[in-house]
């Protein structure tokens, strides 16, 4: 494609779609590219209650995102569904080329977000869709009146437990520590819930079962004691979903910007990366908290930084 736009922006999660949003009331020409379903990790939340304002309590990801998709068109960003194989950042003119075509501009903000870190235990690759999940909105209503495990102790461990919750006959929390990590309203809703247990100090070592999850090794970090669960005889089978962090999607920016060990985006507080004219925002930068809000603040500031520098503020 010939045309120049004034900004790429890749991954349409909330920041991209912020930074979508503030570019494009800043008159900037501006391409957004997603590879696949808008809003990111917050697409496959249940419930958000924690976005300042948000018009519906406790609104899903998707019905929340689907507004600020809405939002970021209505002020003139084109968007594009495609993948994103090769990133040129170098030069004045950056190039993106993706499975079905080339696109340039003249900035590029990455807000490609991270994906879920897997849990570690032996086999669980073989077992992923046949008992092991990672998005309890996804897969939540297979395991109706079924027994189901949840790794992790932060705000999404428990908050998806307590979302299994209405599914599961009983639900139980596999933390590595003997305290939750999760913010203490969101503590406090799992403690109160009868169908929540928890297993403290432990760890999934090893799962197995024929075609399908019935059984796994739980080691208890503190002991060292190894507990087997089988899954009831009439269930034949029971959940495990892994809420224990993210992996950032940064691979295509590897030797392109700096980074840290683990691959979150190094940026300054106006979300600059090392290479001029190339931004980051939202759960690919490195930062404190990564939530809805920082990662549509971190948008905000990105575009307003374009806007800036090309009419010449900066
Ligand atoms: P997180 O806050 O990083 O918590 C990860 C949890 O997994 C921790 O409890 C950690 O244990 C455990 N863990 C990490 N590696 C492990 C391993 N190898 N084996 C077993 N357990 C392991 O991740 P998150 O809950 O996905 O949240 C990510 C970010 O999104 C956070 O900033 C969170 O606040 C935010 N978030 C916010 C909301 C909300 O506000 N509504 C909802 C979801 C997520 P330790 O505690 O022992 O380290």
């Amino acid at each position: 494609m010939d045309k120049i736009y004034d900004v790429i922006i890749l991954g349409a999660g909330p920041a991209g779609l912020s930074a979508g949003l503030y570019a494009g009331r800043s008159r900037l020409s501006t391409l957004i590219i997603e590879k696949g379903q808008d809003g990111g990790q917050i697409a496959i939340t249940d419930e958000i209650e924690n976005y300042p304002g948000q018009r519906v309590e406790g609104e899903s990801g998707a019905s929340l995102v689907a507004r600020m998709a809405e939002q970021a068109v209505k002020f003139g960003c084109d968007r594009v569904s495609d993948t994103v194989n090769e990133v040129s950042l170098d030069g004045d003119i950056k190039v993106v080329k993706t499975t079905k075509e080339e696109y340039k501009a003249k900035s590029i903000i990455i807000a490609t977000g991270a994906y879920a870190r897997p849990i570690g235990c032996k086999n669980e690759a073989e077992y992923i869709g046949r008992g092991v999940s990672y998005c309890a909105t996804c897969d939540a209503n297979f395991f109706e009146d079924f027994e189901v495990y949840v790794v992790g102790g932060g705000d999404s461990a428990v908050e998806e437990a307590l979302y299994l919750s209405k599914f599961a006959r009983k639900v139980t929390i596999i933390h590595r520590r003997d305290e939750l990590r999760a913010a203490k309203s969101i503590q406090e809703k799992a403690f109160a819930n009868p169908k929540v247990d928890f297993m403290w100090d432990s760890v999934v070592e090893e799962i197995g079962g024929e075609d399908i999850l019935s059984e796994m090794k739980v080691k208890n970090v503190k002991t060292g004691e190894i507990t087997t669960i089988k899954a009831d005889e009439e269930d034949g089978m029971f959940g495990l979903f892994g809420f224990i962090g993210t992996i950032p999607n940064s691979e295509l920016f590897k030797g392109k910007v700096d980074m840290d060990e683990r691959g979150y985006i190094k940026a300054d507080e106006n979300m600059h990366t090392n290479v001029e004219d190339v931004y980051v925002a939202g759960d690919v930068r490195i930062k404190s908290l990564r939530q809805v809000v920082t990662a549509a603040a971190d948008g905000a500031i990105a575009s307003v930084q374009i806007e800036r520098k090309t009419t010449g503020y900066l």
